[in-house]
């Protein structure tokens, strides 16, 4: 860490800081300038957090050296994360990047479900996602099928092979959607739930945790870090865009920077989900496009058989037949990329 205190501190000040350093067991240097001085305090506690430090008078500014999150951070592990499922399917690292589609919510329709299913099996997918639980603005609109829905999920996947996942949005569920689908999603509006974090970090299941609407990336990445420290590592990051002054034409602005900057800083697999990203249909097979450019590690795409009739985000799905076009163009790109660790980025072959 490193302290400036203020201009002028008095030496009883820079005093305390010293201790507080020493009783945490760091190592300390005094630097006195004209002006300002600066402390360097060298450790490895965690129980010192900088807010302690900033705290104590005379203190003008705390900078860390090691990230805040450091289960998650390429400091502590230099190699990408893979997170493997028991049909072979991989995420992370040098692995093809994968496809989650599905609708928004699993409605009453197993057949439509199972159709999209098919189509998801059929261009290559390796995940069928719906919504069972649903997070919506408004109490007025459709909430989810809850039960019934994780079991339309597994029915879909025991027909198709594909692996499933469900958004979580209450720790009581944990168990119940822990035995029907294979991976779990924490969506945006509960990305600082600290509680449903850590339940999930007590569970063995792999998390999507998508990026809440207004998350810095380093709020995004002590989400993530709540529930690695919990005890579970298996997380996937997912943008999904983030509000800004403009929604005339997009719903969120999607940050497409954010891929190679949190594989830059972490280790851990990053997905894209346009859908959510721009709210706008034309606007999935660019900014998926965009995402695999930059080095994600999968795309989220939300696909419904009958989009005009859909019980939410009917407006940003695709209908099959033009999710098979698109998924077809998605296909051959990422059939060309080629991941570059040393710049962060992707080689087009
Ligand atoms: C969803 O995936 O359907 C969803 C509600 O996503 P988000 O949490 O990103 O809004
Ligand atoms: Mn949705």
């Amino acid at each position: 860490m490193i302290i400036i205190m203020e201009r002028g501190a008095a030496q009883e000040n820079i005093n305390k800081v010293v201790e507080l350093l020493k009783q945490n067991e760091f190592k300390t240097k005094v630097n006195v300038g004209d002006l300002y001085t600066v402390i360097e305090g060298f450790g490895d506690k965690t129980t010192l957090t900088p807010g302690r430090i900033a705290a104590l008078d005379g203190v003008k500014e705390v900078k860390t050296i090691r990230e805040p999150y450091r289960l998650a951070s390429r400091d502590r592990k230099e190699e990408d994360t893979v997170i493997g499922f028991s049909n072979g399917v991989k995420i992370g690292g040098d692995n093809r990047p994968v496809a989650m589609v599905g609708p928004c919510s699993v409605e009453e329709d197993y057949d439509g479900l199972l159709k999209v299913a098919l189509a998801a099996k059929e261009m290559g997918c390796e995940f069928l996602r719906g919504g069972a639980f649903k997070p919506r603005t408004s109490p007025y609109d459709f909430q989810g099928l809850e039960e019934k829905a994780l079991k339309y999920l597994k029915k879909a996947s025991e027909e198709t092979g594909l692996l499933t996942v469900t958004e979580i949005m209450d720790a009581g569920d944990l168990e119940l959607i822990c035995d029907y689908v294979d991976v779990l999603q924490i969506g945006a509006r509960n990305v600082q739930n600290f509680k449903l974090l850590k339940a999930v970090g007590k569970c063995s299941r792999p998390v999507i945790l998508k990026r809440g609407l207004s998350s810095t990336i380093q709020e995004f990445l002590l989400a993530a870090e709540h529930i690695m420290y919990n005890g579970n590592s298996q997380v996937i990051l997912c943008e999904r865009g983030i509000r800004s002054f403009d929604s005339t034409f997009t719903r969120n602005v999607m940050d497409i920077a954010a891929v190679p900057v949190i594989k830059k800083y972490s280790h851990l697999p990053v997905i894209v989900d346009p859908s959510h990203g721009t709210g706008q249909r034309y606007l999935i097979e660019p900014m998926a496009k965009a995402g695999l450019v930059v080095g994600a590690d999968g795309v989220m795409i939300e696909v419904h058989h009958d989009p005009e009739h859909a019980s939410s985000d009917g407006k940003q799905s695709l209908p099959i037949p033009l999710f098979k076009e698109v998924m077809n163009r998605i296909n051959c790109l990422t059939d060309r990329l080629h991941y570059d660790k040393n710049c962060l980025s992707v080689n087009i072959e």
